[in-house]
Protein backbone atom coordinates (compact mmCIF):
# COMPACT_ATOMS: atom_id res chain seq x y z
CA UNK A 1 0.00 0.00 0.00
CA UNK A 2 1.03 3.64 -0.59
CA UNK A 3 3.10 4.61 2.60
CA UNK A 4 2.06 6.69 4.99
CA UNK A 5 -2.22 6.28 3.72
CA UNK A 6 -3.03 4.90 6.81
CA UNK A 7 -5.12 1.73 6.31
CA UNK A 8 -2.22 -0.42 7.22
CA UNK A 9 -3.80 0.51 11.05
CA UNK A 10 -6.69 -0.74 10.01
CA UNK A 11 -5.77 -3.51 7.84
CA UNK A 12 -2.78 -5.06 10.61
CA UNK A 13 -5.75 -4.80 13.12
CA UNK A 14 -7.44 -7.32 11.43
CA UNK A 15 -5.20 -8.85 9.99
CA UNK A 16 -2.07 -8.94 12.17
CA UNK A 17 0.07 -11.63 10.44
CA UNK A 18 0.04 -9.53 6.79
CA UNK A 19 3.26 -8.89 5.10
CA UNK A 20 2.38 -5.37 4.12
CA UNK A 21 5.08 -3.31 1.29
CA UNK A 22 4.64 0.23 0.76
CA UNK A 23 5.06 1.74 -2.00
CA UNK A 24 5.43 5.83 -2.95
CA UNK A 25 2.04 5.97 -5.05
CA UNK A 26 -0.48 4.14 -6.78
CA UNK A 27 1.10 3.74 -9.93
CA UNK A 28 4.13 2.29 -8.37
CA UNK A 29 2.07 -0.38 -6.35
CA UNK A 30 -0.12 -1.61 -9.43
CA UNK A 31 3.55 -1.69 -11.82
CA UNK A 32 4.47 -4.08 -8.67
CA UNK A 33 1.48 -6.12 -8.81
CA UNK A 34 1.53 -6.64 -12.67
CA UNK A 35 4.94 -7.59 -12.35
CA UNK A 36 4.18 -10.26 -9.68
CA UNK A 37 6.40 -8.73 -7.19
CA UNK A 38 3.81 -8.22 -4.61
CA UNK A 39 0.54 -10.21 -4.71
CA UNK A 40 -2.10 -7.58 -4.09
CA UNK A 41 -2.63 -3.43 -3.87
CA UNK A 42 -4.38 -2.09 -1.35
CA UNK A 43 -6.00 1.21 -2.09
CA UNK A 44 -8.82 3.45 -2.25
CA UNK A 45 -11.70 2.23 -4.99
CA UNK A 46 -11.63 5.76 -6.57
CA UNK A 47 -7.51 5.93 -7.09
CA UNK A 48 -7.88 2.43 -7.93
CA UNK A 49 -9.83 2.38 -10.95
CA UNK A 50 -8.85 6.08 -11.75
CA UNK A 51 -5.18 4.21 -12.48
CA UNK A 52 -6.60 1.17 -13.86
CA UNK A 53 -8.48 3.62 -16.66
CA UNK A 54 -5.84 6.51 -16.94
CA UNK A 55 -2.31 3.59 -17.27
CA UNK A 56 -4.55 0.70 -18.67
CA UNK A 57 -3.51 -1.74 -16.63
CA UNK A 58 -5.71 -4.57 -18.46
CA UNK A 59 -4.10 -7.71 -16.92
CA UNK A 60 -5.06 -6.40 -13.45
CA UNK A 61 -8.40 -6.56 -12.02
CA UNK A 62 -10.49 -4.88 -8.84
CA UNK A 63 -10.53 -8.12 -6.71
CA UNK A 64 -12.38 -7.06 -3.21
CA UNK A 65 -13.15 -4.68 -1.01
CA UNK A 66 -12.21 -4.05 2.40
CA UNK A 67 -15.28 -4.77 5.24
CA UNK A 68 -14.20 -1.43 6.56
CA UNK A 69 -15.14 1.55 5.31
CA UNK A 70 -12.82 4.71 5.17
CA UNK A 71 -14.42 8.51 4.99
CA UNK A 72 -13.07 10.68 3.35
CA UNK A 73 -13.45 14.54 3.83
CA UNK A 74 -12.40 18.28 3.12
CA UNK A 75 -10.80 20.44 5.47
CA UNK A 76 -10.22 23.96 5.95
CA UNK A 77 -8.15 25.91 8.88
CA UNK A 78 -11.34 26.75 11.51
CA UNK A 79 -10.36 30.85 10.64
CA UNK A 80 -11.62 29.83 6.99
CA UNK A 81 -14.46 30.09 7.81
CA UNK A 82 -15.70 31.89 4.21
CA UNK A 83 -13.98 28.98 2.49
CA UNK A 84 -15.77 26.75 4.66
CA UNK A 85 -18.88 28.47 3.78
CA UNK A 86 -18.36 28.50 -0.10
CA UNK A 87 -17.26 24.66 0.11
CA UNK A 88 -20.67 23.81 2.30
CA UNK A 89 -23.17 25.57 -0.02
CA UNK A 90 -20.98 24.41 -3.09
CA UNK A 91 -21.07 20.86 -2.16
CA UNK A 92 -24.73 21.06 -1.20
CA UNK A 93 -25.79 22.37 -4.47
CA UNK A 94 -24.53 19.30 -6.21
CA UNK A 95 -27.49 17.00 -6.71
CA UNK A 96 -27.75 13.59 -5.93
CA UNK A 97 -27.80 12.89 -9.57
CA UNK A 98 -24.99 14.61 -10.16
CA UNK A 99 -23.04 13.17 -7.44
CA UNK A 100 -23.85 9.48 -8.31
CA UNK A 101 -23.02 10.89 -12.29
CA UNK A 102 -19.95 11.50 -11.02
CA UNK A 103 -19.14 8.87 -8.58
CA UNK A 104 -20.30 6.40 -11.82
CA UNK A 105 -17.90 8.37 -13.90
CA UNK A 106 -14.76 8.07 -11.63
CA UNK A 107 -15.20 5.48 -9.36
CA UNK A 108 -17.59 2.58 -10.50
CA UNK A 109 -15.92 -0.43 -11.73
CA UNK A 110 -16.49 -4.01 -11.72
CA UNK A 111 -15.39 -5.89 -8.88
CA UNK A 112 -14.49 -9.16 -10.43
CA UNK A 113 -14.78 -11.19 -7.01
CA UNK A 114 -13.80 -15.19 -7.85
CA UNK A 115 -17.50 -16.88 -7.80
CA UNK A 116 -16.35 -19.97 -5.36
CA UNK A 117 -20.18 -21.41 -5.83
CA UNK A 118 -19.41 -21.96 -10.04
CA UNK A 119 -16.17 -24.08 -8.72
CA UNK A 120 -18.48 -26.14 -6.43
CA UNK A 121 -21.40 -26.28 -9.40
CA UNK A 122 -18.64 -27.54 -11.74
CA UNK A 123 -16.99 -29.83 -9.25
CA UNK A 124 -20.08 -31.41 -8.32
CA UNK A 125 -20.85 -31.62 -11.61
CA UNK A 126 -17.73 -33.30 -12.68
CA UNK A 127 -17.98 -35.37 -9.95
CA UNK A 128 -21.80 -36.94 -10.77
CA UNK A 129 -20.09 -37.57 -14.36
CA UNK A 130 -17.16 -39.07 -13.14
CA UNK A 131 -19.21 -41.13 -10.43
CA UNK A 132 -21.39 -42.46 -13.03
CA UNK A 133 -18.58 -43.48 -15.34
CA UNK A 134 -17.28 -45.50 -12.65
CA UNK A 135 -20.99 -47.13 -11.83
CA UNK A 136 -21.02 -47.61 -15.72
CA UNK A 137 -17.58 -49.35 -15.88
CA UNK A 138 -18.14 -51.68 -13.02
CA UNK A 139 -22.01 -53.08 -14.02
CA UNK A 140 -19.71 -53.58 -17.00
CA UNK A 141 -16.75 -55.78 -15.26
CA UNK A 142 -19.69 -57.49 -13.79
CA UNK A 143 -21.58 -58.53 -16.84
CA UNK A 144 -18.50 -59.14 -18.42
CA UNK A 145 -17.67 -61.64 -15.23
CA UNK A 146 -21.34 -63.32 -15.49
CA UNK A 147 -20.65 -63.64 -19.10
CA UNK A 148 -17.27 -65.09 -18.92
CA UNK A 149 -18.84 -67.54 -16.32
CA UNK A 150 -21.80 -68.28 -18.49
CA UNK A 151 -19.48 -69.14 -21.63
CA UNK A 152 -17.20 -71.43 -19.12
CA UNK A 153 -20.43 -73.21 -17.66
CA UNK A 154 -21.79 -72.71 -21.48
CA UNK A 155 -18.44 -74.85 -22.40
CA UNK A 156 -18.50 -77.71 -20.11
CA UNK A 157 -22.15 -78.09 -20.80
CA UNK A 158 -20.84 -78.35 -24.82
CA UNK A 159 -17.91 -80.82 -23.56
CA UNK A 160 -20.68 -82.75 -21.77
CA UNK A 161 -22.70 -83.36 -24.29
CA UNK A 162 -20.29 -84.31 -26.98
CA UNK A 163 -19.38 -86.37 -24.24
CA UNK A 164 -22.76 -88.19 -23.66
CA UNK A 165 -23.76 -87.55 -27.48
CA UNK A 166 -20.97 -90.67 -27.76
CA UNK A 167 -21.07 -92.58 -24.71
CA UNK A 168 -23.08 -95.51 -24.42
CA UNK A 169 -24.91 -95.22 -21.31
CA UNK A 170 -24.80 -98.41 -19.59
CA UNK A 171 -20.83 -99.69 -20.36
CA UNK A 172 -19.87 -96.05 -19.99
CA UNK A 173 -17.57 -96.85 -23.22
CA UNK A 174 -18.11 -95.48 -27.55
CA UNK A 175 -21.68 -95.66 -28.83
CA UNK A 176 -22.85 -96.99 -32.41
CA UNK A 177 -23.38 -93.74 -33.60
CA UNK A 178 -19.45 -92.77 -32.45
CA UNK A 179 -17.92 -95.98 -33.14
CA UNK A 180 -19.78 -95.64 -36.85
CA UNK A 181 -18.08 -92.27 -37.38
CA UNK A 182 -14.71 -93.25 -35.92
CA UNK A 183 -14.62 -95.94 -38.62
CA UNK A 184 -15.09 -93.95 -41.25
CA UNK A 185 -12.38 -91.13 -40.51
CA UNK A 186 -9.98 -94.22 -39.45
CA UNK A 187 -10.55 -95.75 -43.05
CA UNK A 188 -9.79 -92.12 -45.05
CA UNK A 189 -6.83 -91.80 -42.43
CA UNK A 190 -5.54 -95.25 -43.15
CA UNK A 191 -6.42 -94.54 -46.72
CA UNK A 192 -4.44 -91.45 -46.81
CA UNK A 193 -1.55 -91.81 -44.74
CA UNK A 194 -1.08 -95.62 -46.17
CA UNK A 195 -1.46 -97.05 -42.50
CA UNK A 196 -2.76 -100.23 -41.20
CA UNK A 197 -6.11 -100.40 -39.63
CA UNK A 198 -7.69 -103.67 -37.85
CA UNK A 199 -10.63 -104.27 -36.22
CA UNK A 200 -12.13 -107.12 -33.97
CA UNK A 201 -15.80 -107.87 -33.45
CA UNK A 202 -16.80 -109.22 -30.20
CA UNK A 203 -19.84 -111.29 -29.18
CA UNK A 204 -20.51 -112.84 -25.95
CA UNK A 205 -21.45 -116.72 -25.97
CA UNK A 206 -24.57 -117.82 -24.94
CA UNK A 207 -25.73 -114.29 -23.01
CA UNK A 208 -28.78 -114.91 -23.39
CA UNK A 209 -28.75 -118.18 -20.96
CA UNK A 210 -26.93 -115.52 -18.39
CA UNK A 211 -29.84 -113.29 -18.92
CA UNK A 212 -32.77 -116.67 -18.54
CA UNK A 213 -30.66 -118.03 -15.25
CA UNK A 214 -29.41 -115.02 -13.06
CA UNK A 215 -32.07 -112.47 -14.54
CA UNK A 216 -31.45 -108.83 -16.54
CA UNK A 217 -29.66 -106.84 -14.14
CA UNK A 218 -27.02 -109.69 -13.30
CA UNK A 219 -26.84 -109.53 -17.15
CA UNK A 220 -26.26 -105.86 -17.26
CA UNK A 221 -23.12 -105.96 -15.10
CA UNK A 222 -22.15 -108.84 -17.05
CA UNK A 223 -21.84 -106.47 -20.09
CA UNK A 224 -20.51 -103.26 -17.60
CA UNK A 225 -17.55 -105.70 -16.78
CA UNK A 226 -17.05 -107.08 -20.12
CA UNK A 227 -16.72 -103.35 -21.32
CA UNK A 228 -13.74 -102.53 -19.09
CA UNK A 229 -11.92 -105.60 -19.46
CA UNK A 230 -12.03 -104.34 -23.12
CA UNK A 231 -10.85 -100.97 -22.09
CA UNK A 232 -8.54 -101.90 -20.15
CA UNK A 233 -6.38 -104.02 -21.93
CA UNK A 234 -6.72 -102.38 -25.49
CA UNK A 235 -4.43 -99.01 -26.01
CA UNK A 236 -5.15 -95.48 -25.25
CA UNK A 237 -5.57 -95.07 -29.36
CA UNK A 238 -7.68 -97.78 -29.77
CA UNK A 239 -11.59 -97.22 -29.93
CA UNK A 240 -13.46 -99.61 -27.87
CA UNK A 241 -17.43 -99.58 -28.33
CA UNK A 242 -20.41 -101.03 -27.82
CA UNK A 243 -21.94 -101.89 -31.30
CA UNK A 244 -25.18 -103.36 -29.80
CA UNK A 245 -26.22 -105.99 -27.54
CA UNK A 246 -23.79 -107.65 -26.51
CA UNK A 247 -21.76 -107.22 -29.32
CA UNK A 248 -18.44 -104.83 -28.95
CA UNK A 249 -16.47 -103.47 -31.40
CA UNK A 250 -12.35 -102.18 -31.22
CA UNK A 251 -11.36 -99.89 -33.63
CA UNK A 252 -6.96 -100.73 -33.90
CA UNK A 253 -5.33 -98.51 -36.24
CA UNK A 254 -1.58 -98.71 -36.95
CA UNK A 255 -1.53 -102.22 -36.10
CA UNK A 256 -1.08 -105.29 -38.51
CA UNK A 257 -3.77 -108.30 -38.98
CA UNK A 258 -0.99 -110.23 -36.45
CA UNK A 259 -0.73 -108.22 -33.90
CA UNK A 260 -4.41 -107.56 -33.65
CA UNK A 261 -4.96 -111.46 -33.64
CA UNK A 262 -2.77 -111.25 -30.46
CA UNK A 263 -4.73 -109.03 -28.83
CA UNK A 264 -7.95 -110.38 -29.59
CA UNK A 265 -6.24 -113.57 -27.94
CA UNK A 266 -5.15 -111.56 -24.64
CA UNK A 267 -8.98 -109.99 -24.24
CA UNK A 268 -10.55 -113.81 -25.19
CA UNK A 269 -8.22 -115.32 -22.28
CA UNK A 270 -9.13 -112.12 -19.95
CA UNK A 271 -13.27 -112.65 -20.45
CA UNK A 272 -12.59 -116.19 -20.17
CA UNK A 273 -10.51 -116.08 -16.82
CA UNK A 274 -12.55 -113.06 -14.77
CA UNK A 275 -14.44 -114.01 -11.47
CA UNK A 276 -17.60 -112.99 -12.22
CA UNK A 277 -20.26 -113.12 -9.05
CA UNK A 278 -21.54 -116.32 -10.73
CA UNK A 279 -19.66 -119.53 -10.94
CA UNK A 280 -20.39 -120.11 -15.04
CA UNK A 281 -17.31 -118.59 -17.12
CA UNK A 282 -18.25 -116.20 -19.52
CA UNK A 283 -16.40 -116.42 -22.87
CA UNK A 284 -16.93 -114.84 -25.85
CA UNK A 285 -16.60 -115.43 -30.00
CA UNK A 286 -14.21 -113.07 -31.88
CA UNK A 287 -13.92 -111.88 -35.81
CA UNK A 288 -10.45 -109.76 -36.84
CA UNK A 289 -9.69 -108.67 -40.15
CA UNK A 290 -7.60 -105.88 -41.68
CA UNK A 291 -8.81 -103.20 -43.75
CA UNK A 292 -7.63 -103.25 -47.20
CA UNK A 293 -6.60 -99.99 -49.06
CA UNK A 294 -6.99 -101.09 -52.77
CA UNK A 295 -10.51 -103.25 -51.94
CA UNK A 296 -12.61 -102.49 -49.23
CA UNK A 297 -14.59 -99.41 -48.01
CA UNK A 298 -16.79 -100.03 -44.64
CA UNK A 299 -19.27 -102.22 -45.25
CA UNK A 300 -17.44 -104.78 -47.14
CA UNK A 301 -14.89 -104.58 -44.15
CA UNK A 302 -17.72 -105.17 -41.22
CA UNK A 303 -19.03 -108.31 -43.11
CA UNK A 304 -15.76 -109.59 -43.26
CA UNK A 305 -15.79 -109.44 -39.91
CA UNK A 306 -19.31 -110.53 -38.88
CA UNK A 307 -18.86 -113.62 -41.00
CA UNK A 308 -15.60 -114.12 -39.26
CA UNK A 309 -17.28 -114.17 -36.19
CA UNK A 310 -19.84 -116.52 -37.01
CA UNK A 311 -17.69 -118.64 -38.09
CA UNK A 312 -16.01 -118.61 -34.41
CA UNK A 313 -18.88 -119.30 -33.25
CA UNK A 314 -19.81 -122.05 -35.69
CA UNK A 315 -16.63 -123.57 -34.77
CA UNK A 316 -17.53 -123.62 -31.35
CA UNK A 317 -17.57 -120.21 -29.38
CA UNK A 318 -14.95 -118.64 -27.51
CA UNK A 319 -12.55 -118.61 -30.56
CA UNK A 320 -11.19 -116.53 -33.02
CA UNK A 321 -11.34 -116.38 -36.58
CA UNK A 322 -9.27 -113.93 -37.94
CA UNK A 323 -8.91 -113.27 -42.22
P1 LIG B 1 -24.65 -116.66 -29.05
O1 LIG B 1 -23.59 -117.43 -28.36
O2 LIG B 1 -25.10 -117.34 -30.31
O3 LIG B 1 -24.27 -115.26 -29.27
O4 LIG B 1 -25.89 -116.75 -28.09
P2 LIG B 1 -26.52 -115.49 -27.37
O5 LIG B 1 -27.49 -116.01 -26.38
O6 LIG B 1 -25.47 -114.63 -26.81
O7 LIG B 1 -27.21 -114.77 -28.58
P3 LIG B 1 -28.63 -114.20 -28.77
O8 LIG B 1 -28.55 -113.25 -29.94
O9 LIG B 1 -29.60 -115.34 -28.87
O10 LIG B 1 -28.98 -113.41 -27.49
C1 LIG B 1 -28.42 -112.17 -27.17
C2 LIG B 1 -29.07 -111.68 -25.89
O11 LIG B 1 -28.50 -110.49 -25.40
C3 LIG B 1 -30.52 -111.43 -26.09
C4 LIG B 1 -30.79 -110.15 -25.34
O12 LIG B 1 -31.79 -110.28 -24.39
C5 LIG B 1 -29.49 -109.87 -24.63
N1 LIG B 1 -29.24 -108.48 -24.52
C6 LIG B 1 -29.09 -107.57 -25.52
N2 LIG B 1 -28.87 -106.34 -25.00
C7 LIG B 1 -28.91 -106.48 -23.64
C8 LIG B 1 -28.77 -105.59 -22.55
O13 LIG B 1 -28.56 -104.36 -22.70
N3 LIG B 1 -28.82 -106.06 -21.29
C9 LIG B 1 -29.04 -107.38 -21.06
N4 LIG B 1 -29.08 -107.80 -19.80
N5 LIG B 1 -29.19 -108.24 -22.06
C10 LIG B 1 -29.14 -107.82 -23.33
MG1 LIG C 1 -25.25 -111.28 -30.61
MG1 LIG D 1 -24.10 -113.68 -28.16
Amino acid sequence: MVKDYGYDEVLLHDNPTLNLVYVSDAYEGMKAVEKEKIYAFVSSLAVSSYQLRTHSFSNLKISGELDTKIRLGFAVRKEDFMLFNILEKSLNSISAQHKKEIYDKWVSVNIDKIDYSLFLKIFITLLLVLSFFAYRHKMALNYNNKLLLMNKELEDLNAKLQELSQTDQLTQISNRRHLDITLAKEIKRALRHNTSLCIILIDIDFFKRINDTYGHQKGDEVLISIANILKNNSRDTDVVGRWGGEEFLIILSQIDIIQATEMAEKLRKKIRNYNFDFKETITASFGVTQYMHDKDDESSLLSRVDANLYEAKDAGRDKIISS
